[in-house]
């Protein structure tokens, strides 16, 4: 790996996209996983929520289990960031809420203008997840698919915590501030996260100077979508 590699973020798809629904898979995880090996994203029709570590792809389904995914050919993204791992260890991270985990985690981070990413293993007295179900043409809107999510919620979990960081400017492309997934160790947890309790673990960072966003140029519906109007603010009220 270069050194310009590992300062790169990678990007299939935008956020603002999915918003009006637009959920089909549009590029293989073997083509994503050429561009980073640790990330998050989303299986076609947003079925359930990815977490990749070291190359290896989990997808945590509404039915809340843990599935390795095996045929990187045939599963496509809609969405996902991948990157490149080169961690940087802070040290060991305490706070009591993922809001405290945030304010801590920017302190260390020195800045809200970088993207980063974020890793953490360790314990949380609770995990609050969400994985959405599997959706189907004609796709709804992502505020819709709220109605259609699995929420989970576990106490004393051992596991990742692993995403990024986008700073507040770039809303639309990326969500804006923290959007975390979670495995725990025993890979009977997982999903998207949506609160967090008593973060106790060892906190690794990694700042990006470039960015690489890659669109869809072959998806007819992503081409004629209208993507013009105000879409933030359902955006920030689909992914909180
Ligand atoms: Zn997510």
């Amino acid at each position: 790996m270069t050194e310009k590699e590992d300062q790169l973020l990678y990007q299939h798809g935008t956020l603002g996209a999915l918003v009006p629904g637009l959920f089909a898979g549009t590029q293989t995880l073997t083509e994503l996983l050429q561009h980073g090996d640790t990330g998050i994203g989303t299986l076609d029709g947003l079925d359930g929520e990815l977490i990749i570590l070291a190359g290896q792809v989990y997808q945590v389904a509404a039915s809340g289990q843990v599935h390795l995914i095996a045929d990187t050919d045939a599963a496509k993204v809609p969405f996902a960031n991948v990157h490149h791992a080169a961690f940087e260890t802070v040290g060991q991270v305490v706070a009591d809420t993922q809001d405290a985990f945030a304010n801590v985690v920017l302190k260390l981070l020195g800045t809200r203008n970088l993207f980063a990413a974020v890793r953490l293993h360790g314990t949380f007295g609770q995990v609050t997840t969400r994985a959405v179900a599997k959706q189907v043409p004609p796709y709804p809107t992502l505020t819709e698919t709220a109605a259609d999510q699995a929420v989970f919620t576990r106490k004393n979990v051992t596991g990742t915590l692993l995403g990024y960081y986008s700073p507040q400017l770039y809303a639309g492309m990326a969500t804006p501030s923290f959007h975390l997934h979670f495995l725990s160790d025993a890979h009977d947890l997982g999903g998207h996260v949506l609160a967090l309790g008593q973060i106790a673990g060892a906190l690794e960072t990694q700042l990006f100077s470039d960015l690489q966003l890659h669109l869809p140029t072959e998806n007819s519906a992503f081409l004629q979508e209208d993507l013009d109007g105000d879409l933030l603010g359902e955006i920030a009220q689909a992914e909180h």
